[in-house]
């Protein structure tokens, strides 16, 4: 079953007219939402970029909060796997073939959940292998746009020489993964680079900054050169279906001692911890814990 302008029914009856923008220019943006044992993680953050986005493209808002949830929650209850990812469309409407944004248009809403595919346990022992490459894409890469081909055909180049993703740089500096951010350990700090107008402000970046403030361990918030890329102890890359994972090769070197190390560890075992919500404490039924 998808959502689909207000209406729910299943994939093979969902029709979009052939004017709709989100076909003809890639004119929409999305949204991705994780769900784990059918518990939506970090709800709100996923509606404020969703918001983000609509808002720098000039599309309204189709939904309220509480609407976005509603939806989730309906697919999710709909669907056999505990863990799913919900996808969000949404396109400026249908409309006659034209490069400006036509005014009053009705945005074209698509909803759609799938089994979510979690990373196995040997991507998590032995990290990913990743091809390195200069950052092609368009400069507002923090807007969730539907318009992908940036992304895809720098993905296929990596997985055609058997990586799992493809870490970006551009102009010297490292921006991010195809469709992940790029975290990198040098002389025992953890380089973010800033959430500016090149990388997507992933919801699991943001987890990671937390815990590294609130475990006190060093990091700095900072463009990080493609040479402290290339020379770090550790590299992790981060998203809503990874949480965490070590990069263990680029480019065929070995990062590091070629195996994920020990900040990494540390920091997926925090990670893990944040989506299993703590144990109910037991009822002790004696007369003061009434
Ligand atoms: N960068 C890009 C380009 C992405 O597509 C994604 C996945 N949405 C991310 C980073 C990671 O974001 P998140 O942690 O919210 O999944």
């Amino acid at each position: 079953m998808i959502y689909l302008n207000g209406e729910y029914m299943p994939i093979e009856e969902a029709r979009i007219p052939v004017l709709d923008r989100g076909f003809i220019f890639g004119d929409g943006v999305y949204e991705f939402v994780p769900v784990f044992e059918r518990v939506p993680f970090r709800l709100h953050e996923h509606f404020a970029r969703l918001e983000r986005s609509l808002a720098a493209v000039k599309i309204p808002n189709p939904f309220s909060e509480a609407t976005f949830a509603a939806v989730i929650d309906k697919l999710v209850a709909a669907h056999p796997s505990a863990n799913q990812g919900v996808y969000f469309h949404i396109t400026r409407g249908v409309a006659p073939r034209d490069h400006s944004f036509p005014k009053g248009l009705t945005p074209t809403v698509f909803v759609m959940a799938n089994p979510l595919t979690l990373p196995t346990q040997k991507q998590v022992d032995e990290g990913l292998a990743v091809a390195v490459r200069e950052d092609i894409r368009w400069l507002r890469c923090d807007i969730k746009s539907t318009s992908l081909l940036g992304h895809c055909m720098l993905r296929t180049e990596a997985t055609g020489e058997g990586c799992a993703e493809v870490v970006l740089v551009r102009d010297g500096f490292l921006t991010e993964a195809s469709s992940s951010n790029v975290l990198v350990v040098k002389d025992g700090v953890v380089l973010c680079p800033p959430k500016d107008h090149l990388i997507l402000p992933g919801i699991s970046y943001d987890v990671i900054l937390e815990l590294l403030a609130v475990h006190r361990i060093a990091h700095e918030v900072r463009p990080v050169r493609e040479a402290e890329l290339r020379g770090a102890e550790e590299v992790w890359i981060t998203s809503s279906t990874k949480d965490v994972l070590a990069i263990t090769r680029m480019d065929g070197k070995p990062v590091g001692d070629g195996r994920p190390g020990p900040l990494f560890r540390r920091m997926r075992t925090l990670f893990s911890a944040l989506k299993t919500p703590p144990e109910k404490p037991a009822h002790r039924g004696s007369p003061e814990h009434d």
